[in-house]
């Protein structure tokens, strides 16, 4: 009986160590824009600090964004930085709002295990707001990718 309580005990003390590990890695990357926890919710809305800062995921379709199909540019909700172009987006039919590729150099990737496999999460390269993810199931006709995004973490600029 003690055996198996050592062993839940260890089991435990390995998944707390490796989550806490994980989000030291997130924290030592750096970003040219850095802000403390305070400033982002200060600046933030509380939806947008969720998702950017929290890594959080906003209700499918509840995203103005979701159906928008006008030409412009999608910056960063938080420090304004470009991120997806409108040519690039396509209604994927999941509710959030879907590009087949980002503005190179602007996004920055990482991996999460949240869900319990492992995911290619996205984020801003300037500021490290949390995205979306990147999935391989996008339009076969373009690039094959979907770039899964919250779009409380955008915002929209239309072009002139
Ligand atoms: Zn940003």
């Amino acid at each position: 009986m003690n055996k198996i309580v050592a062993f839940l005990i260890f089991v435990f003390l390995f998944n707390f160590q490796s989550c806490a590990q994980k989000t030291d890695t997130k924290q030592q990357e750096e970003f040219p824009i850095s802000k403390s926890d305070a400033e982002w919710k200060q600046e933030l809305t509380q939806e947008q600090y969720y998702v950017l800062r929290q890594s959080g995921t906003e209700r499918p379709f509840s995203s103005p964004l979701n159906k928008n199909d006008k030409k412009g540019v999608y910056v960063c909700a938080a420090c304004n930085t470009p991120l997806f172009k409108s040519e690039h987006k396509f209604d994927s039919g999941t509710g959030w709002p879907s590009f087949d590729r980002e503005i190179e150099g602007n996004v920055a990737f990482g991996t999460d295990t949240d869900l319990g496999y492992v995911r290619d999460e996205e984020h801003c390269a300037t500021c490290g707001g949390h995205l979306g993810h990147v999935f391989n199931d996008g339009p076969r006709n373009t690039t094959g990718m979907r770039h899964c995004i919250n779009g409380v973490a955008l915002k929209f600029v239309p072009s002139k």
